[in-house]
C-alpha cells in the first residue's frame, strides 16, 4: 500500500517494522462533550485505514487513549482544562463526565461503523508511566524543572518541528486573549510534562510525584499508553490535522528523546471537516452531533458514505445538501444492491472476483482513495457476472468500507416485499379519532413506497411524527397510532 507520511510530506510504500503486525495507534477523544461529527471524519477515515490494512493481510494491533485529564483549551498549556470545564458545565464530577462522555463516543461510533480499538486506555490509568518517562527525561537533560512545574526542554533536540517549518510566533495561535504566557518556559516552544503548581486550584484529579501532588500535560499521555501496549516502536500514529502541531510534534520529541532511537514510522493526518460557516470545534458550544443528525433523520451510515467519497487528505465541507446527496447516493446502493436476485446452484465467478478485487486495491492501495472505492462498487454492480459473485465482493468491500450495505439491502428488500403485497391495500386506518392530515400523509408515503421514493417516504414518516403519529406498515395498509 502507498501511505502518504506527513513528517517526510511524501507518498511512501507502506513497510511495517515487523511484518506479522501492524503496530497502530490513535489519539482518542477529550471526553468532556459529545464528538462532533468533524471529531468522527478522523475517526470514520483512521477506521477505514485499520480495516484495509486487515482486508491486505496485515494483522494490526490499534490503541486508542482516551483524554480525561490535562487537555486544555489552548493546546499551548494555557487556558482552561477541559474535562473541569465539562465538570463545571454540567454539575457533576471529572469522572463522572469522563465515563459519560466516554460511552456517548463508543455509541457514535457503534452507529458508524467504526471498530473499537484494540486497547482503550484512558490517561487517567497510567500515571506511573508518564512518571517513569518523565523521571527518565529529567535525568537525560531533556527536561527541567521550574516553578513547580515539569517542562520539556525543546532547544536540545536536533530538530523540533517535524511536520512543517513552524516559527516561534505560530505557537502564539490559539492562545486567548488575556491569557497569560508561562514565565517558566525557557524556551516559547517548551511544554509542560506535569504540572504541580497549576493555575487550577480546583483541578479534582492529582497525584503524587517524585515532585509533588499534580497531574500530567496532555502530550505525554499519548506516548505512555502508546509505549505501554506496543513498545518502542510504532507504525502508524493517526490523528486530525490539528493534532500535528503542537500535540504530535511534541510526542515524538518526548519519545524519541527517551528512547534515544526514532519511534514512528508514518503519520497519518486527517484534515478538518469544516461548517460553511468555518471550523467546527466544541468550544464554540452548538455543533453538529450523530445524535443530531439522527433526529433529522438521516441514517449515521450516510454521513460515513458522504465522508468516505471524498479524500481525506482534502478539507470538506459539510452542509445539509451535501448529506441529502450522499442519502441518495446510499438509497440507490442498497436499492440496486437489493435488485441483486442469486439464482439456484449460481457458483463464484472467481475471474471477476479477481478482476474487481484489483480495482478495488487499486483504490484503497493508493492513500487510501475511498472515492474510489466507492466507484469500485458500481464497478461490481456493472460487471458482466452472476449475482452470487457481486453480493460475495459487495460484502467483502463492506469489510473496508462498512456501510453496512447488505444488511441495508436485506432490509430493503423485505420492505419491498411486504409493500407488493400491500399494493392492493393503499388504505390507512387511525387508532382512536381520525385525523385527515396524518391521513393524507399516510397515503402520500404509500404512493412514494410504490413510486420507490424512499427519501420522500421517509420525510413523509417524519412529518407524521411531527404531527404525532406512528406508521406502522401492515397487510391492510398502513396503520396510525398516537405516539
Ligand atoms: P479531541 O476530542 O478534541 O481531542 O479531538 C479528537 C480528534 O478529532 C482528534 O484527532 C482531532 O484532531 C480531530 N478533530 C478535531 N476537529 C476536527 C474536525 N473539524 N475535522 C476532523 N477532525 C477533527
Ligand atoms: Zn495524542
Amino acid at each position: 500500500m502507498q501511505i502518504y507520511n506527513s513528517a517526510t510530506r511524501r507518498k511512501e510504500e507502506f513497510v511495517p517494522n515487523n511484518p506479522d503486525i501492524v503496530k497502530m495507534y490513535t489519539c482518542g477523544p477529550t471526553v468532556y462533550h459529545y464528538a462532533h461529527i468533524g471529531n468522527l471524519r478522523s475517526y470514520i477515515m483512521e477506521d477505514v485505514l485499520e480495516k484495509y490494512l486487515r482486508y491486505a493481510g496485515y494483522n494490526v494491533k490499534r490503541v486508542m487513549n482516551i483524554t480525561d485529564v490535562g487537555h486544555l483549551s489552548s493546546d499551548a498549556d494555557t487556558g482552561e482544562d477541559k474535562m473541569l470545564k465539562g465538570a463545571k458545565r454540567e454539575k457533576k464530577t471529572v469522572m463522572e463526565i469522563a465515563a459519560f462522555y466516554t460511552d456517548a463516543f463508543f455509541e457514535d461510533c457503534r452507529k458508524l461503523n467504526i471498530k473499537r480499538p484494540d486497547v482503550v486506555e484512558p490517561a487517567t490509568n497510567c500515571i506511573e508511566e508518564y512518571i517513569h518517562l518523565i523521571e527518565r527525561l529529567l535525568e537525560n537533560g531533556h527536561a527541567y524543572e521550574a516553578g513547580g512545574n515539569i517542562y520539556f526542554d525543546t532547544s536540545k533536540l536536533e530538530k523540533y518541528y517535524i511536520f512543517n517549518e513552524h516559527k516561534e510566533e505560530d505557537l502564539a495561535v490559539g492562545v486567548r486573549e488575556g491569557v497569560e504566557a508561562d514565565d517558566n518556559k525557557r524556551n516559547k516552544a517548551d511544554f509542560v510534562l506535569w504540572f504541580t503548581k497549576s493555575k487550577f486550584e480546583d483541578q479534582e484529579l492529582k497525584w503524587d510525584s517524585p515532585w509533588g501532588v499534580g497531574y500530567p500535560g496532555w502530550h505525554i499521555e499519548c506516548s505512555g499508553i502508546s509505549m505501554k501496549h506496543l513498545g518502542e516502536d510504532l507504525d502508524i500514529h493517526c490523528g486530525g490535522i490539528d493534532n500535528a502541531f503542537p500535540h504530535h510534534t511534541n510526542e515524538i520529541a518526548q519519545s524519541e528523546a527517551y528512547l534515544g532511537h526514532p519511534w514512528c514510522k508514518y503519520w497519518f493526518h486527517v484534515l478538518h471537516l469544516n461548517t460553511t460557516g468555518g471550523k467546527m470545534s466544541k468550544s464554540k458550544g452548538e455543533f453538529l452531533t450523530v445524535s443530531l443528525l439522527e433526529e433529522k433523520g438521516y441514517d449515521p451510515l450516510v454521513y460515513r458514505l458522504f465522508c468516505l467519497q471524498s479524500h481525506y487528505r482534502k478539507s470538506l465541507v459539510f452542509s445539509y445538501e451535501n448529506l441529502d446527496n450522499a442519502a441518495i447516493t446510499y438509497n440507490k446502493l442498497v436499492n440496486r444492491i437489493a435488485a441483486l436476485k442469486e439464482a439456484e446452484g449460481e457458483l463464484i465467478d472467481e475471474a471477476a472476483m479477481e478482476a474487481l478485487r484489483e480495482k478495488f486495491h487499486k483504490a484503497l492501495g493508493n492513500d487510501l482513495n475511498t472515492a474510489l472505492g466507492v466507484t469500485a462498487l458500481y464497478d461490481v454492480l456493472k460487471f458482466a457476472t452472476n449475482a452470487k459473485t457481486k453480493l460475495a465482493l459487495i460484502g467483502e468491500f463492506d469489510t473496508v468500507l462498512g456501510l453496512s450495505l447488505l444488511e441495508a439491502a436485506a432490509k430493503a428488500r423485505a420492505e419491498q416485499e411486504k409493500l407488493a403485497k400491500a399494493e392492493t391495500h393503499a388504505t390507512v386506518v387511525t387508532e382512536g379519532e381520525p385525523n385527515a392530515e396524518a391521513e393524507a400523509l399516510a397515503l402520500a408515503r404509500i404512493e412514494a413506497r410504490k413510486a420507490k421514493d424512499w427519501a420522500k417516504a421517509d420525510e413523509l414518516r417524519d412529518a407524521l411524527k411531527a404531527l404525532g403519529f406512528v406508521v406502522e406498515d401492515t397487510r391492510e395498509g398502513a396503520k396510525l397510532k398516537r405516539i
